[in-house]
């Protein structure tokens, strides 16, 4: 199920009109738990970026976090992984049955384990494994779920304010779940910051037993065929980016954007209406319902900067905007602002990157945006 289903489907009521008390049967709840997401036996980077914001929730709770690594045999590296990057101890469910992910024995064990131990906490990564698996286990414990944060905090009172944007991304709303634990929520992989990782960490492991057999699962694994997976990742953690919209006028000149992404040595993307016009594939989408992005450097060629693109790139150390309208709403955020024709100026960019030359400016208006 998907994680904003079961996020309709759980008690959220906004801080603000709703009081209403935590059961007693909830309040020994403890820690905040980081599911740790395995992609064929390496930690999932999203997982990573997740210890760090659980680090900062259990040390303003004053409790502490813990790793969740669910899988068949390779997991000594995971739960290591865990520990290097802030988690004081480790949940293992390890057995054959949970090598491959399938969502009816990996629910059952993150199930279990939260209906034995409490945590207070639950995070996932915002990935199509962790929003299967998020979805079905809020909605196995009945607690409250909300996807795609872009900000998580605790408030005054210990409750976990699930910050993300909503009504198409025109506003942020904060979310609470009042009545339920543990309080759930997903980030997408790319926005938050990723912790230091400690050398030498050590911290206790706790075993559990998957209480499964594999006549009780009805998916079977047959075979594995990567889909373009790696691609995506590539994109979201990708140094640089160079990115098309619209302005770019044809899907002939989007080949200007990939040429000089390849040309610097970065990944290409574009925004959403290029998507549904069929010029580009989904994974390449940046923005709120695409890929978030962090990278050093961003050049967004033809893209207006909606908000709804904005959200997806705000993380860039750098961003760079080629846009022909000197108003356009992507010159109130970008860090350089350059007011030019792109179709002109990328094979221009990229000819003078091959050459290692600077490229001629005089026909090109540069100008350095104060945030
Ligand atoms: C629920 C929802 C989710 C959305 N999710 C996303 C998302 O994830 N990602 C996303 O990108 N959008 C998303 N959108 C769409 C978003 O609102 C904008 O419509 C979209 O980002 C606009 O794309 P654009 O900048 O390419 O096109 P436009 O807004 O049309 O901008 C084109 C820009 O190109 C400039 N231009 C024109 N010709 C040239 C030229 N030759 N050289 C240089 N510049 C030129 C123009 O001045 C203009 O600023 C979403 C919308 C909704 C409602």
């Amino acid at each position: 199920m998907e994680a904003r289903e079961a996020e309709t489907q759980s008690s959220i009521f906004s801080h603000a009109i709703a009081s209403k008390e935590l059961p007693k049967h909830f309040r020994d709840n403890r820690h905040v738990w980081v599911f740790i997401e395995l992609e064929r036996g390496r930690v999932h980077p999203v997982s990573i970026e997740l210890l760090g914001e659980g680090r900062k929730l259990a040390d303003k709770l004053g409790v502490q976090l813990a790793g969740v690594v669910i899988g068949g045999c390779e997991t000594r590296s995971a739960i290591a992984e865990a520990l290097a990057y802030g988690a004081d101890f480790a949940y293992l469910v390890e057995s054959p049955l949970l090598s491959d992910y399938r969502n009816e024995p990996f629910t059952k064990a993150l199930s279990d384990l939260v209906i034995l131990h409490k945590p207070e906490i639950l995070l996932l990564g915002a990935t199509s494994l962790g929003r299967d698996l998020a979805g079905s286990v809020a909605t196995t414990l009945e607690t409250g779920l909300t996807a795609d944060c872009t900000e998580l905090d605790v408030d005054a009172d210990g409750s976990l304010a699930a910050t993300r944007p909503t009504f198409g991304g025109s506003l942020l709303c904060t979310i609470y779940t009042l009545s339920c634990r543990p309080q759930m929520a997903t980030v997408r992989p790319g926005v938050m910051a990723p912790p230091r990782r400690m050398s030498n960490a050590i911290g206790s492991v706790i075993r559990h037993d998957l209480m499964m057999i594999e006549d009780e699962i009805v998916t079977k694994v047959l075979d594995f065929r990567p889909d373009g997976q790696s691609e995506t990742i590539n994109l979201a953690y990708a140094d640089i980016v160079v990115a098309g919209g619209l302005g770019i006028g044809t899907a002939e000149n989007l080949e200007h954007v990939m040429v000089l992404a390849r040309t610097i040595g970065g990944e290409f993307g574009c925004s959403r209406p290029l998507v549904q016009k069929g010029w580009m594939g989904f994974d390449r989408q940046i923005g709120q319902t695409g890929q978030t992005i962090r990278p050093k450097l961003y050049l967004a060629a033809g893209i207006s900067g909606a908000v709804q693109h904005r959200v997806g790139v705000e993380g860039a150390d750098l961003i760079v905007a080629i846009n022909t309208d000197s108003n356009a709403p992507i010159f109130d955020f970008a860090h350089v602002a350059v007011v030019a024709d792109a179709v002109d100026l990328l094979p221009a960019l990229t000819t003078a990157f091959t050459r290692r030359l600077v490229p001629h400016t005089q026909t090109i208006q540069v100008e350095r945006c104060h945030r």
